[in-house]
């Protein structure tokens, strides 16, 4: 199974350079928008934040309102340590523990447009709620939230226990919902139990485009893997029967993601 190169850049939003700071890497600034303290309503004051959000994502290059009605949606205060409440709703990654991050929100919207405008190509944007969706590295369960408000089936697998188990807890209301499944598994080979996948999200990065899911994928389904060694770029393979079954590659954004782990970790 070859992968057939195919550089070049779609022009679905505004190809910012996206640069997601590594664990630690991240705490330099000054919050512009707080939680406010003994909030009444903390719904409501985290419903403002997420506007705000959602304006700063469009301002960004994000057009797709799916997308956006999800990360609209999605309370990403819950989903944080509450000593980082407060700095949930800027556009930023945040430790989540064990080096790890929960994705910035600019990643998350962009990644899944990405994903929906590859998609769209060959079946109208109505179906998106029969899409089968997997993402390897669940970590705090948010980008696997936000992906069941735009998809039907969402499935995300983590490595780390502890992890696992934060995620569980974050995603009770969207698990029971029944659109989101989250599993303790190594991902590095996909997850064949809920195959085929109309899309494979890769929220950790790997040194090759892992050629080998062909098999896990639909005809016409995408894998997005940020892939590198020392420059990673987010790398979307799109499964064509007529490539000799192979993936056709587009390339976008420069990124860094924490990078991919084999086996499992329980501490
Ligand atoms: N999208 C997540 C953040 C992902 S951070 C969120 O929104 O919170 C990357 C995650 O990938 C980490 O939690 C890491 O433990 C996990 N990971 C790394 N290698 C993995 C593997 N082989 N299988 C499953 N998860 C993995």
């Amino acid at each position: 199974m070859g992968t057939k190169n195919k550089i070049g850049r779609l022009s679905i939003a505004k190809a910012n350079v996206n640069l997601m700071p590594r664990w630690g890497a991240s705490a330099l600034f000054e919050p512009e928008t707080k939680l406010k303290k003994n909030s009444s309503n903390p719904g409501l004051a985290s419903l403002t934040l997420r506007k705000k959000l959602v304006d700063r994502l469009r301002k960004r290059g994000i057009v797709d309102d799916t997308v956006l009605n999800a990360i609209g949606s999605v309370e990403r205060h819950q989903f944080v340590d509450s000593a980082l409440a407060s700095m949930a709703y800027e556009d930023l990654a945040l430790p989540i523990g064990f080096k790890q991050t929960i994705s910035q929100p600019f990643v998350v919207a962009r990644t899944i447009s990405i994903v929906i405008e590859l998609l769209s190509k060959n079946k109208p944007k109505d179906d998106l709620a029969q899409l089968n969706i997997l993402e390897v590295g669940c970590g705090s369960g948010y980008q696997a939230a936000v992906m069941s408000e735009c998809f039907g089936q969402v499935t995300s697998v983590e490595r780390i226990h502890p992890l696992y188990e934060k995620a569980l807890k974050n995603c009770e209301e969207y698990i029971s919902k029944r659109k989101l499944s989250l599993y303790f598994w190594d991902g590095k080979s996909g997850f064949k139990d809920g195959a085929p996948y109309d899309a494979i999200f890769f929220s950790a990065s790997l040194e090759k485009f892992p050629d080998e899911l062909i098999e896990q994928v639909k005809d016409g389904g995408v894998v997005l893997a940020p892939t590198g060694v020392n420059l990673q770029y987010l790398l979307a393979g799109i499964k064509d029967s007529s490539l000799n079954n192979s993936f056709s590659i587009n390339s976008y954004d420069v990124v860094s993601y924490v990078p991919l782990r084999k086996g499992l970790d329980r501490f």
